[in-house]
């Protein structure tokens, strides 16, 4: 076994360790993924029957603020201007979201100013003034008074993790901006678009390095293969990328997750919905969104007889499902110190990533956290002999 450092999981945060380390530092690196592909969730692929880009494991959309990732991101890909936008469907008709003066309007079928709009919603909300809420429930409330709350938030949420918002963190609700203008930009950030020739190749170029080398379908749990726990650990550095609750055998307790199930559908009409995503914010519809890909490049081609879209299912993640979305509850809260505490402990790994910290990280939020990680611990160690710590699974 001949690499300086095993990287595994070879989504966003894994590939950013591998190629800092090989181009900067001319480490030999080897990735792997149990997947049989590389990229992680990022990953999309053509649609056969259509031509149409679909990202495999959910609707993609980078946006960033933070000049070093913008920075960096742009080596390996150029973006399109792309703008997200999303609307969402409430007791049949069509409201633009995030919440906005629109919506506000639409949905009280007023002419309301944007102070008139503030005030109406202060109002709404007065139950929770002044007060620090820390879970969803209360927070939506006091971000969007309780009618837009009940229509926007509440069963949508229900659907998506079927957990009582009161034992939700309120940090979920505050990644949507609400906004008393018409501006219904689905994100704040600075930087906004998709990789023009898509997610895949973006990945490929991230990996394409002779020092890279990267083994799929391999699982680091698989002790019959050279690249497993049990062979590498103590010999090699390694950034794990994987769920920190599997690394150490479940022992301190499952940390529970979200999975989704997409159902995909190819329809013989060039346009289906007008725009990629919709939601559906009511509890009759089970699904929460759907998706339609082809709206996401319109500066593309794409034939127009077919279209391809995803209904979105979520439910809760049982053993050997994708884990997606970290619930994050108090006993989850708990369960993740303990963690913390294991990976501190763990001499020669690092834990990074979404997987790895149990956190609700964005791709600039996973690529951001491996830059900081490759120049705080793993660059000072190859050239300097700072021992190798994780600073827990908080990078
Ligand atoms: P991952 O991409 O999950 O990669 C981890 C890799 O580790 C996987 O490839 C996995 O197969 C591998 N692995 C795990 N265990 C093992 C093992 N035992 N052995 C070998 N390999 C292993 N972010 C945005 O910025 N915008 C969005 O619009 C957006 N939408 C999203 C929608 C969905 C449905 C989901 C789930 C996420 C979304 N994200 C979005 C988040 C984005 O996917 C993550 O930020 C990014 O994937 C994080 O990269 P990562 O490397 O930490 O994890
Ligand atoms: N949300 C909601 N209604 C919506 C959109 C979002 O209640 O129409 C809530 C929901 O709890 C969701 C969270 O806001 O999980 C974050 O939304 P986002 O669109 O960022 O979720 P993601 O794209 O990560 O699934």
């Amino acid at each position: 076994m001949t690499a300086d450092l095993v990287v595994v999981g070879s989504g966003f945060f894994g590939l950013t360790v591998a190629e800092r380390a090989a181009s900067e530092l001319g480490l030999k690196v080897t990735v792997i993924d149990r997947r049989h592909h590389i990229g992680g969730n990022a990953y999309s692929e053509t649609e056969e029957q259509t031509g149409i880009e679909v990202h495999r494991y959910g609707a993609h959309l980078f946006h960033t603020s933070n000049e070093k990732v913008w920075e960096y991101v742009n080596r390996f890909t150029t973006f399109t201007d792309y703008v997200h936008r999303v609307y969402g469907v409430h007791k049949g008709e069509v409201f633009p979201l995030p919440i906005n003066l629109g919506t506000i309007n639409q949905f009280f079928r007023a002419n309301y100013t944007p102070a008139e709009a503030r005030a109406l919603i202060a109002e709404q909300a007065g139950e929770l003034a002044g007060t620090d809420p820390q879970n969803l429930n209360d927070k939506g409330i006091q971000l969007i008074g309780r009618p837009l709350y009940e229509a926007f938030i509440k069963h949508y949420t229900g659907k998506q993790w079927q957990t009582d918002p009161k034992d939700l963190p309120a940090g979920i609700i505050s990644r949507l901006p609400v906004r008393y203008t018409y501006d219904n930009r689905y994100f704040n950030d600075t930087y906004e678009g998709l990789p023009t020739q898509g997610y895949t190749a973006w990945i490929e170029r991230m990996a394409d390095h002779p020092n890279i080398d990267v083994r799929l379908s391999t699982d680091f749990f698989d002790e019959s293969q050279p690249i497993s726990k049990g062979n590498v650990v103590g010999s090699v550095p390694v950034v794990y990328t994987g769920p920190v609750d599997r690394y150490f055998d479940y022992a301190e307790g499952d940390l529970s997750w979200r999975t989704i199930d997409f159902e995909e559908e190819v329809l013989p009409t060039g346009d289906f919905q007008g725009t990629s995503v919709v939601n559906y914010n009511d509890a009759d519809v089970p699904y929460t969104r759907i998706i339609e890909p082809r709206h996401f490049h319109p500066e593309r081609n794409y034939q127009t007889e077919k279209t391809v879209i995803m209904r979105e299912f979520s439910r809760f993640a049982e053993k050997g499902d994708e884990p997606y979305y970290p619930i994050n509850t108090e006993a989850d809260r708990a369960k993740l110190l303990a963690y913390r505490d294991l990976a501190k402990a763990e001499k020669d790994v690092l834990f990074g990533g979404r997987l790895g910290t149990y956190k609700y990280l964005d791709m600039h939020m996973a690529i951001g956290s491996a830059l900081s990680m490759y120049e705080n611990r793993i660059k000072p160690h190859f050239e300097g002999g700072q021992a190798l710590v994780s600073g827990g699974v908080d990078e």
